[in-house]
């Protein structure tokens, strides 16, 4: 019996300016590919990859709160936003892997962020420590062939990873959601509704606080 904890542990990072219903149905359908109930969602604060989130760190965790709520084994992390400088998904990774030395550590990202994966900051070091799922996104398709990187750690259909292991690449199916944070910033400043691309509470607290105008 290994001593690992059969059931991976989530890392989710992202702006979530504002968090969306892709986000949600992407993560949910992706715990019950992995068998997994734990997603720890880390926004970031300063992100390295792109310009800066439109909405405060305090509106995009709270409207995070509100979306994750009825889900007691989601859980966010602040740490990229408390973070000093760029907030490199390897620093974060290396100390989550510390704190968990017992679970598989699996990054979520969508396709287009996985596509992106070569630019990311000591990135090969990523599969030193987890592995990562990739998560189909409308709009984006997988590049036939795949790169080198990503075939030689692709596990194919049906292959599960091993307890503890790390270094895989894992595609997966999710609902296809066309909504992105984007969509719903310009949305809302052409004042229409947002009300399919969020979850209700979120749709309300966008109005309250008068976000993305
Ligand atoms: P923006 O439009 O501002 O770039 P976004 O909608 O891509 O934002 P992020 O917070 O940047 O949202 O995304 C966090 C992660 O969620 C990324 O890995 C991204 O690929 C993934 N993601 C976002 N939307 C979807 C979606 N509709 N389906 C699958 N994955 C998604």
């Amino acid at each position: 019996m290994s001593e690992f904890d059969h059931t991976p542990l989530i890392v989710f990072g992202g702006t979530f300016d504002p968090v969306h219903i892709g986000h949600l149905q992407a993560v949910t359908r992706l715990c019950e590919s992995l068998n997994a109930t734990n997603v720890i969602w880390l926004p970031v604060g300063e992100p390295p990859h792109r310009s800066s989130p439109i909405a405060s760190t305090q509106h995009r965790v709270a409207m995070l709160r509100l979306a994750i709520a009825a889900q007691p084994l989601f859980t966010i992390d602040a740490r990229e936003i408390n973070r000093v400088g760029p907030s490199y998904s390897i620093l974060t990774l290396s100390e989550l892997r510390a704190e968990h030395p017992h679970r598989t550590l699996c990054l979520a990202v969508g396709l287009d962020a996985a596509l992106n994966l070569p630019s990311w900051h000591r990135w090969e070091e990523i599969f030193d420590l987890a592995g990562v799922a990739v998560m189909h996104r409308p709009g984006w398709t997988f590049p036939n062939p795949l790169p080198d990187w990503w075939r030689q750690r692709e596990t194919g259909d049906g292959v599960m990873p091993l307890p503890g292991s790390t270094g895989w690449i894992k595609s997966v199916a999710v609902p296809p959601v066309d909504v992105s944070s984007a969509d719903i910033r310009l949305d809302l400043a052409k004042k229409k509704s947002v009300e399919m691309k969020v979850p209700l509470a979120i749709a309300q607290y966008i109005r309250e606080h008068q976000l993305y105008e």
